[in-house]
């Protein structure tokens, strides 16, 4: 493969490192010196300039994400062509993805897997509001800051529902280990898919491991199609039967079983995380965080010490906050 390590585009984006490949792009680590930061490009990839569809999906990536600006969602700075090949500028994220989260650490806290899932919900909820679809929700594509935030990227197969008509659906998944019911079976995709994805997420976060696992990707889509999600609370009993109601809602085969849009959804996470928090008593790091933005009604629910960790709270408010 050629190096384009070192190499600067438009006279501005000096190409550092490799970060990410895919079949339509690759991602790099670049130095914009004209602001001297670091920002990550995505550049469409020499082979697919020819694909006029995969060209317009590419810029419509941009245009899609340049709506949108959310703190779960990873910003999108500047857009340009280098020599004819698409590129999108992305604010540079320093950590690592939710994935490789999972992989060096295992399954998360509850209270945190279940803040992540409410941070999640979130960026998809102002991009659906905007009708536009993520279509590809899964731990890869949801970057954690040094702070522990999460980033919601890669709107690469995103569509707008109002374009849903015009193309029909050549891309494949990279993997169909997050895939809808409905995705799976090439029906019209819609938030709702979006929202089952972020369910087989949670499922991940707080198992460890993916629900279902096959020989091929058809066949993990087809487990997504057919068979129910192995259950939870037998792979990790603290899981409350609350929570586990919530996953069995998000990841419903049919649409009418499921949560019909985020705001469903996002109620019964922070539902979820007041009590879990409470009967935990973990409040550390992005859960403290998730809890301070909580609706004023469900914080209320939450022991006083553990929505002010630095605080010097009386032990007995603690007693009244949770009466
Ligand atoms: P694709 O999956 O289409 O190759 P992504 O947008 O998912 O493209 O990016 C691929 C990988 O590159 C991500 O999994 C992540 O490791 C890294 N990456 C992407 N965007 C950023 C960013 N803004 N900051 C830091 N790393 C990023
Ligand atoms: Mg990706």
């Amino acid at each position: 493969m050629s190096t384009l390590l070192g190499t600067t585009l438009n006279r501005r984006y000096r190409l550092e490192a490799r970060i990410g490949a895919g079949g339509m792009s690759t991602v790099y680590r670049a130095l914009d010196e004209t602001l001297q930061r670091r920002v990550a490009i995505k550049l469409m990839n020499r082979e697919v300039l020819a694909d006029s569809a995969q060209l317009e999906r590419f810029r419509r990536e941009a245009r899609a994400v340049a709506q949108l600006s959310h703190p779960h969602i990873v910003g999108v700075i500047d857009a340009g062509e280098d020599e004819g090949r698409p590129y999108i500028v992305f604010e540079y994220v320093e950590g690592e993805t939710l994935k490789e989260r999972i992989r060096r650490g295992g399954r998360l806290p509850i209270p945190e897997a279940v803040a992540y899932a409410i941070e999640i919900a979130r960026a998809l909820g102002a991009a659906h509001a905007r009708h536009i679809v993520h279509r590809d929700v899964k731990p890869q594509n949801v970057l954690i800051d040094e702070e522990g935030a999460s980033k919601v990227t890669d709107f690469g197969i995103a569509r707008t529902l109002d374009e849903e008509g015009l193309t029909a659906d050549g891309r494949v998944l990279g993997t169909t280990d997050y895939v809808s019911p409905e995705q799976a079976l090439g029906q019209p995709v819609t938030g709702q898919s979006d929202l089952y994805s972020l369910g087989v997420v949670l499922y991940e976060m707080l198992t460890g491991e993916v629900p279902f696992r096959g020989e091929s990707q058809v066949a993990v889509a087809m487990k997504h199609v057919r068979e129910m999600l192995p259950e939870i609370q037998a792979k990790r009993p603290e899981i409350s039967a609350a929570l586990a109601a919530v996953i069995d809602r998000a990841t419903a085969k049919r649409l009418q079983d499921r949560y019909v849009n985020d705001a469903e959804l996002i109620a019964d996470l922070e539902d979820v995380l007041a009590i879990e928090t409470a009967r935990t008593g973990d409040g550390g790091g992005q859960v403290t965080n998730v809890l301070d933005s909580l609706p004023a009604r469900k914080r209320s629910r939450v022991p006083f010490q553990l929505r002010h960790p630095r605080g010097t709270a009386p032990l007995v408010l603690a007693v009244l906050a949770i009466s």
